[in-house]
């Protein structure tokens, strides 16, 4: 990784972006910490692909600022080679083999002619495709197809690699190695994913933003927007509720009951130093004594239920 602007390594600053009448982007900010694998999750139509596209370059913002690698909007003389993207409808060249393919596109992306053979061979290896290198891309299957798209992201040594729903369409064997691929590159470069699943994004990103109508409405690290680190959730079955006894084991946490989901939510939210483990084994001793029999034990709240806690998306904006 080399330069970034004050740590980011995308910044996208009141970004506005219209086609036509439609306002995709509505003054949008997002800043992504460089050595991140940032999730950007929305629903359809949120807005996601056109961020892509602005900080790929293949699309201007309208208004606002951008800057990729601290150095202002996509500049292929200042980006060439430093930055990759998997499209959402990569289009590959039905003619090539694989491994052609992804010659021709190590060799723009600025590989050295001496060092391809091995890039591509490493490539071929990662998304595992070796044994059908010398095939013509048409005759992949759609998932076959997606591995090559993601594989040439990879090419030569990029500081900044965009993956507009990787895993989409990949059986769940391929998906899961792509999955710890990603999250093995923590630190060495900078990884935004756009994905539907939730899941995906709780456990391959650090750090997320929840786009909505072109806006940004929810950022940060992954553990602070699910609550990871200040709060405990206990489900109880039928029967005895210690409530009483729980509050005074835990004189300075937040202890709230909902009787209809029969939650206890322990929250330590700004009480730095607390740790999830010690609040989970207090209260379970308490529980536990009690006899009240539990359902579920979870570290704050899944990244899905927050998403659905966002307010489903009216038609576009045409302004
Ligand atoms: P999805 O999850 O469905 O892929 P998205 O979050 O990627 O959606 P975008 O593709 O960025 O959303 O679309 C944002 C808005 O801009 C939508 O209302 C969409 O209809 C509109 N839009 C996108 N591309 C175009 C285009 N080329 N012409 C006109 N409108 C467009």
């Amino acid at each position: 990784m080399s330069a970034t602007n004050g740590g980011s390594a995308l910044s996208l600053r009141g970004v506005g972006k219209r086609y036509g009448r439609i306002r995709a982007l509505d003054g949008l900010d997002l800043e992504v910490p460089a050595g991140s694998v940032f999730g950007l999750v929305g629903p359809n139509g949120a807005g996601k692909t056109t961020t892509f596209a602005i900080a790929c370059g293949y699309l201007r913002a309208d208004t606002g600022t951008v800057s990729l690698l601290g150095a202002g909007p996509f500049d292929a003389e200042q980006h060439r080679g430093r930055i990759t993207a998997l499209p959402q409808d990569a289009a590959l060249g039905r003619d090539l083999t694989v491994a052609e393919t992804l010659t021709y596109l190590g060799r723009l992306q600025g590989v050295p002619s001496r060092e391809i053979r091995a890039e591509v061979r490493r490539i071929l290896q990662l998304v595992d495709l070796t044994d059908r290198a010398g095939d013509r891309t048409r005759t992949l299957s759609h998932g076959m197809l997606r591995r090559v798209g993601i594989g040439q992201a990879f090419l030569g040594d990029p500081e900044l690699v965009l993956l507009d729903e990787p895993t989409n369409g990949l059986d769940p064997r391929q998906a899961h190695s792509i999955r710890e691929f990603i999250a093995a590159q923590r630190g060495t470069r900078t990884i935004i994913v756009s994905s539907h699943n939730l899941h995906e994004i709780e456990t391959v990103c650090d750090h997320v933003a929840l786009i909505d109508r072109g806006r940004v409405v929810m950022a940060g690290p992954v553990s602070a927007v699910t609550g990871r680190n200040d709060e405990v959730r206990i489900t109880l079955g039928a029967g005895p509720v210690p409530l009483t006894e729980i509050r005074a084991a835990l004189p300075d946490d937040q202890v709230t009951w909902d009787e209809n989901t029969r939650l206890i939510k322990i929250s330590f939210l700004g009480r730095p130093g607390r740790e999830a483990e010690d609040v989970t084994s207090a209260a379970l001793r308490v529980v536990l004594g009690a006899g009240a029999r539990i359902s579920t034990v979870t570290r704050g709240e899944s990244l899905e239920s927050k998403y659905l806690e966002m307010p489903s998306t009216p038609p576009p904006l045409r302004r």
